[in-house]
């Protein structure tokens, strides 16, 4: 895989480069309320940019639907992407219009111009080949024959999508320093990582994690269960989980898992349950087997906590995804701390994968150095470590 510092031995000077990053940030109306992805994806940008580069960035903001939508501009992001660069970041008005085009050819060596939302154009996403093919053919035409292309947008790497995987095949193209450190990362834990190996399981449906729990199970040696999944895992076992997050469907697959790794899985011993879903809801700590009828569990407890931690702590290796409550709920979010806190804590090699589990790291005030890697794409982690292949990495590794 060729990636950004052989590009840059090339040469890059004056040559126009298209980079597709991840700058998918949460919005508070027009203020970013953690701009983690645009910091991600300084790195490249700037390198490209000080080698004297003309820099086209494209990246997705949300889920518009395939057309223009102000709620979705990506003009906050180009105000910061100014900001931490020290330069004025031009915005097009579109993507592959007149706009773009303008923006594009008034770029000087080393400037930096962001296309507006890649979503906004509905071949994008689209299931057709051709389609997507179409706006990638545009996409190329807009930079020019000379021109190379940067995939940095981890987050999208496992979506075959036009800024994403066929563009890739239109112009020269190599991995930025992002995708290149997520993909060494992964590598270390799929390939031989140090034992033992833990690997932490939060967030809210057992739906969106079955597969890769089974593709982790046998590479394991513990698996650790928090979040909203604990609960189908709980029911699998026999018992009452109150009004708790479950998922009935699930419960037949969690007793195989059960019955064949039970050695391996961890569930929680005691939960913190509330009497609703509220920030002020009441609050109990209750074993694991004695969920109140009117009552859904929230939170991981204080004896799952340290059951946890100990096995953290010894740890060599360790994936955290998912938050282990509902830490948007400070009454509820002291079992996500208490696992962040014993990973800081060990000497393991660790990695945080998922949107809102590094949001947690950064919300609950955790130290982002006290882990190895906080990956900045959940779903794209996720479906490496299921062993799936990542077409937006895969096209970078193959011929053109
Ligand atoms: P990530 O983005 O890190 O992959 P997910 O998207 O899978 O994580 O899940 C995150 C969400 O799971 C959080 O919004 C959190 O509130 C929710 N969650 C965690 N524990 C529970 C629970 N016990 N009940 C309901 N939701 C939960
Ligand atoms: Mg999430």
């Amino acid at each position: 895989m060729k990636n950004l510092d052989d590009l840059l031995s090339e040469g890059v000077r004056g040559r126009r480069v298209l980079v597709r990053a991840d700058l998918n940030v949460p919005l508070d109306g027009e203020k970013i309320t953690d701009d983690g992805r645009v910091r991600a994806s300084l790195p490249t940008i700037r390198k490209l940019s000080d080698a004297g580069a003309r820099v086209v960035v494209t990246a997705h903001l949300g889920r518009p639907k395939g057309e223009p939508d102000p709620k979705f501009s990506l003009a906050p992001v180009a105000g910061r992407l100014g900001e931490l660069l020290g330069a004025d970041v031009a915005l097009a008005a579109d993507l592959v219009g007149d706009s773009a085009k303008s923006v594009v050819a008034g770029l000087t060596d080393g400037s930096v111009a962001l296309l507006e939302n890649v979503r906004f154009d509905a071949r994008e996403t689209s299931k057709d080949d051709a389609e997507r093919g179409a706006l990638a053919d545009e996409l190329a035409a807009l930079v020019g024959p000379d021109a190379a292309f940067v995939s940095d947008g981890f987050g999208v790497v496992h979506r075959k999508q036009a800024s994403v995987y066929d563009v890739a095949k239109r112009l020269p193209a190599y991995a930025g320093g992002l995708v290149l450190a997520e993909v060494e990362v992964l590598r270390t834990l799929t390939g031989d990582p140090k034992r033992p190996y833990a690997v932490v399981l939060g967030g809210s449906k057992v739906s969106d994690k079955l597969g890769v729990i089974q593709a982790l199970l046998p590479k394991v040696d513990k698996l650790l269960i928090g979040g909203g999944m604990a609960y189908t895992f709980l029911a699998a076992q026999g018992h009452n989980v109150g009004t708790s997050l479950l998922q009935e469907d699930q419960i037949e697959s969690t007793k195989q898992l059960l019955a064949e790794h039970g050695d391996k899985l961890v569930l929680p011993v005691d939960v913190v349950v509330a009497d609703r879903f509220a920030a002020e809801a009441e609050r109990r700590v209750v074993a694991a087997d004695a969920i109140p009828a009117d009552w859904m569990g929230l939170d991981i407890g204080p004896r799952s906590v340290e059951l946890f931690a100990g096995i953290l702590r010894e740890a060599r290796t360790v994936f955290w995804n998912g938050p282990a409550g509902v830490f948007e709920f400070p009454a509820f979010a002291d079992g996500t701390r208490g696992v962040a806190q014993a990973i800081v804590d060990s000497d393991a090699f660790s990695v945080v994968g998922g949107g809102d589990s590094a949001a947690a790291v950064r919300t609950l005030g955790l130290p982002e150095d006290g882990f190895s890697h906080i990956s900045t794409g959940g779903g794209a982690s996720l479906e490496y470590l299921e062993g799936k292949d990542l077409p937006g990495v895969a096209v970078l590794e193959g011929e053109r």
